[in-house]
Order: C-alpha cells, then structure tokens, then sequence
C-alpha cells in the first residue's frame, strides 16, 4: 500500500485539473494529482476563444508560469512549441442548411454568419488538440513537484475530518489524505456522485442536445466546397478564412462542429436535439453519422473523402447542472459542475476563469477565516455561469429553424464576449468578474427578456427583433456588432 498525505488532492488530470495542481505547487502545496487514464489521451473540448487566451495570460502573469503564456496566442504558441499540435482559430461561423439541398450562399448572406475574434493570425485563438497540450501540462505539473498517480481507481471516497481516498493501480493500492479536495474529473462527476449533490432536474435545462463526433483526416475546407458550386463570389465578403474557424454547420433539429488541425486532423461531431434525432434501434454510430451527412448534401461534399481516425462517440444528453459547486473543504471545476453544449466553445474559458479564481483564493485567504466564504462565492459563481451559458445555448437551438432570429439572439453571447474582452485589454476586468457577465445584473435582464420573446418570433419579424436587439445591447456594444449593414459578416473591430 503507497501512502500520499498532501494539502490538494485533484481529481483528474484535464488540462483545468492540471493547471490548477501548478498553480498550487507554485504556492507552496503539496499536491497529488490524480488520474484514471493515461496521458496523451483524446479529448474533447478543443476550441479556444479570446477570453479563454486573456485568463490563460493573466494566469501566466499572476502565478509567475512564463511557459505558460506562447500558448495563449496562435502565433506565439506555433513559435514556441511547433511539437504541440494546435489549429488557427480566427472567429466563429455558421452556416444554415436545408435538408436534401446544397448550401447556396445568399445575396444578403441570411443563411451565414462570420464573427471574427481577432486581426490576424498571429494574435489569434487555438483549437487545442487537447492530447499534446493536457499531457505537457502533466510533465509540467510534475517537474513542479505534484505527485501525479494515474491508471487509478478510486473506490473509496471518505469526507470526514479530511478526505480519504483508497484506489489501486495495474501495480498497487494507493491511499491518499488530503485537506482540500477538487474534482476536475469532468463528466464522471465524481465528487458529485460522492456527495450526492443535487442536480437541476433536467426538464429545467434549457438546451437539449446528444453529441455523435470523432476526429477525422481529408475533411474538405468548406471554402473550397463554397467555391467548388458557387464560384469565388461565394466567399468573396468573408471576414476571415470560414475554416480557420469554429464551424458551426446548422441543420434541423442540431448543428456539426468542425475544427480543423494544422496537422489535417479535424475534430468534427453532431450535437442533435434527441427529440427530433432520436438514436434509432440498431444503428452504428457510423451509419448514423453518415445517414445525417447524406441528408445534407454540402456536408456529404465536405465529408466525402473524410476517414474517421477514432471510434465514435455518441453520447447520451449531454446537459447537466448540479446546485453545489464548493464547499469548506471541496470544490468543482465548472465542467464537473455541468456542461450545456460545444455551441460557442464556452468550456476552456470558463474552465480557466475558474481555475484563475481557485488560485486565487490559494494565494489570498487559503488560511484565513475568509477562505470558506470566498469558496461559497465561487461555488456561486460557477453555478451561475453554467445557467447564463444555458440560457443563451437553449434560445439559439430554439431559433435553429429561424436562422435570421437566431443571429441576432447569439449576439448576446458575442456582445458579452467582446465587452469583457475589451475590459480585459484595458486592464479594467475586476478581479472576481464571472465568466462573460453572467453576474451583471442589467445585462441579464436585458438578455432574459430577449430570449423570453424569441422563442415567438417569426421569421418575417426577424428584423424589428434585431433592431430591438442592438438597441437593449448597445450599452455594451463595443465593437459594432448587431449592424445590419454589415449583413452577418463582421470583421475584428476590437482594440488591437
Ligand atoms: C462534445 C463536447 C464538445 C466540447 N467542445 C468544446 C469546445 O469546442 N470549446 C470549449 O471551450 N469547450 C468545449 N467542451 C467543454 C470542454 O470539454 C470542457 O470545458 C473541458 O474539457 C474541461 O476541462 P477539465 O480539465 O475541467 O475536464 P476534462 O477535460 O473533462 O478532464 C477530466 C479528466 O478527469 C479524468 N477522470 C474522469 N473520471 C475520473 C476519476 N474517477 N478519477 C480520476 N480521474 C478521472 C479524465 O480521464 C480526464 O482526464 C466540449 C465538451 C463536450 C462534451
């Protein structure tokens, strides 16, 4: 039997758990960083965004973690660690299909939308393949001095005066004591299940959606396939490359995901209301895959000559929130607290937000009387965003069928984004400010009024709904957004 006794046990060894095991050896805690897998491993959860590179920066900054910081900017991170694989992320875009028709670019652009996050490629965001860049924070978390136990199962978890945990390896029993516990263990939810912490029942979840994805190689550049049927004219107005990009591919009832590797591997996947995509009896995951390409004849082009190279996964539904997220001694990730969907590539921002924060409260009020309430706030916190996150996700899939009222509707998350992006490059951020201005009050309200009214509107009131959109956001609108004028292509109009 191997005895670990230490001050931070993390459960899980995702990039949010290991960050958080470095940023606590740096502050002088001893830590086990705990693992059922073995790195690299796949995962998921690839596309970063500029608020995700801002708090991987000021993480960086703050911890005094100088190798950390290449990785916040594509250009930086390419120069730094080009052994890392990582792909160009230069915005959002979106693109409505109709079942059983080629996408064809319309003249006012009403079936695309590009926003661009940033002014070159250079300054740009990532898609992270996730198996280099959370198995080089495990080496670096153990140069740090975490001890890091992996292949483990941990089959006993007690909470009493501290924490106790028995598991074994392929190669022995483990026992480990420790003061703090964090599960960062994702979707297992392990401390969840432990403590029996209550969920939100999932009737009061707005989004719904189940995933079916894969990474794949010879995924055509939907450019390409764009200018194979429709000419150059098809993207002459982009933005930005629409593949450089988080690919949003909208059809009934969901949306597809594709983000692209430099080194030709692209994580692509379904994420499909259950309702209206029930999994049928009998049928792979690959036939179901390729029956929905097969409706949708411009993502049968893209995949045509595309080869899974990992089995599927389809997963049930994938939303889930919990009501607790810390507490004296614990605490959640937000991605063992709930997930709501890939839509908007909301998880690594707020992963990093809230490892930032639990960092923070180590360094600041670790041993003081202040700690057990600066806990119950991020708890808080967390819960919070996961239901602003919610509310935003669930209203854009409700508009799926109504593209032109779904545009402006995410433009609450895109309005939000770039104000707290501006606020972060002026240095005005305040320190504890949640994730995307889940805790601003006025623009919540604001935001909850326009989701009420969206679920009615109808297509051809589309733009008096944009018009009352831009009005309510204008406030916060930093950098041009919601102009019709711009007719759904928006160029980077932030502070360079
Ligand atoms: C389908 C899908 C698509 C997504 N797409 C995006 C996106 O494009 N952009 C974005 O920002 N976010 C996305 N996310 C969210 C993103 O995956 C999470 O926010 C992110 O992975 C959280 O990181 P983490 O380190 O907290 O947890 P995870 O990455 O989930 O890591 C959990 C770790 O815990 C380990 N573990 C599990 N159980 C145990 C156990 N019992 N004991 C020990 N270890 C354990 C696992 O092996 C794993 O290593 C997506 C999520 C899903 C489900």
């Amino acid at each position: 039997m191997t005895s670990i006794d230490c001050d931070i046990a993390i459960l899980g060894s995702g990039f949010g758990g290991t960050l958080l095991a470095i940023i606590a050896r740096r502050l002088g805690y001893s830590v086990a960083l705990l693992e059922r897998g073995v790195h690299p491993r796949f995962a998921i959860g690839e596309s970063s965004t500029p608020l995700a590179d801002f708090k991987l920066a000021a993480i960086a900054d703050r911890f005094g973690l100088d190798w950390l910081k290449p990785f916040s900017k594509y250009g930086t991170w390419k120069a730094t660690y080009p052994h890392l694989r990582c792909g160009l992320k230069r915005g959002f875009s979106f693109f409505r299909h109709e079942a059983g028709k080629p996408f064809t670019p319309h003249e006012t652009n009403a079936n695309a939308l590009l926003v661009a996050a940033s002014p070159d490629d250079a300054r740009s965001d990532t898609h992270w393949f996730r198996a280099d860049f959370d198995a080089n924070l495990v080496e670096r978390a153990i140069a740090a001095g975490a001890v890091y136990v992996d292949q483990l199962h941990v089959h006993t978890l007690l909470h009493e005066n501290a924490w106790h945990l028995r598991g074994s390896r392929p190669d022995a029993d483990i026992e480990i004591r420790a003061g703090f516990l964090v599960d960062a263990t994702g979707d297992a939810q392990m401390l969840g299940q432990t403590l029996k912490l209550e969920p939100v029942a999932p009737a009061n979840l707005r989004a719904r959606s189940r995933a079916l994805y894969s990474h794949f190689t010879g995924v055509a550049r939907w450019h390409d396939v764009l200018q194979e049927t429709h000419g150059p004219s098809a993207t002459a107005a982009h933005t930005f490359p629409c593949d450089a990009a988080a690919q949003h591919q909208i059809i009934d009832g969901g949306w597809m995901w594709v983000l692209r590797f430099d080194h030709g591997v692209t994580s692509a996947g379904f994420s499909l209301d259950p309702e209206r995509h029930p999994i049928r009896d009998g049928e792979a995951p690959e036939a179901e895959w390729q029956r929905l390409l097969n409706a949708y004849p411009s993502l049968a082009r893209q995949f045509r000559d595309a080869c899974a190279v990992r089995p599927f996964v389809r997963t049930g539904r994938l939303q889930r929130r919990l009501t607790q997220a810390a507490g004296p001694d614990w605490a959640l990730l937000p991605h063992a607290a709930g997930f709501l969907d890939a839509w908007l590539s909301p998880g690594i921002a707020q992963t990093l937000c809230a490892v930032e924060r639990l960092g923070r409260i180590m360094a600041e009020d670790w041993r003081t009387p202040r700690r057990t309430l600066r806990l119950a706030e991020y708890g808080q916190s967390v819960l919070n965003e996961l239901e602003w996150v919610d509310e935003i996700t669930g209203t854009c899939f409700a508009c799926f069928d109504r593209f032109e009222v779904m545009t402006p509707v995410s433009m609450l998350y895109f309005v939000a984004a770039h104000y707290c992006e501006e606020r972060e490059r002026a240095g005005r951020a305040p320190p504890d400010a949640a994730f995307l201005l889940a805790d601003d009050a006025t623009y919540r309200q604001n935001a909850a009024e326009l989701c009420r009214q969206a679920l009615t509107v109808a297509a051809n009131d589309a733009a008096s709904f944009a018009d009352q959109v831009r009005q309510a956001l204008m406030p916060y609108n930093l950098c041009c957004l919601c102009d019709p004028a711009k007719q759904n292509l928006y160029p980077f109009t932030g502070t360079r």
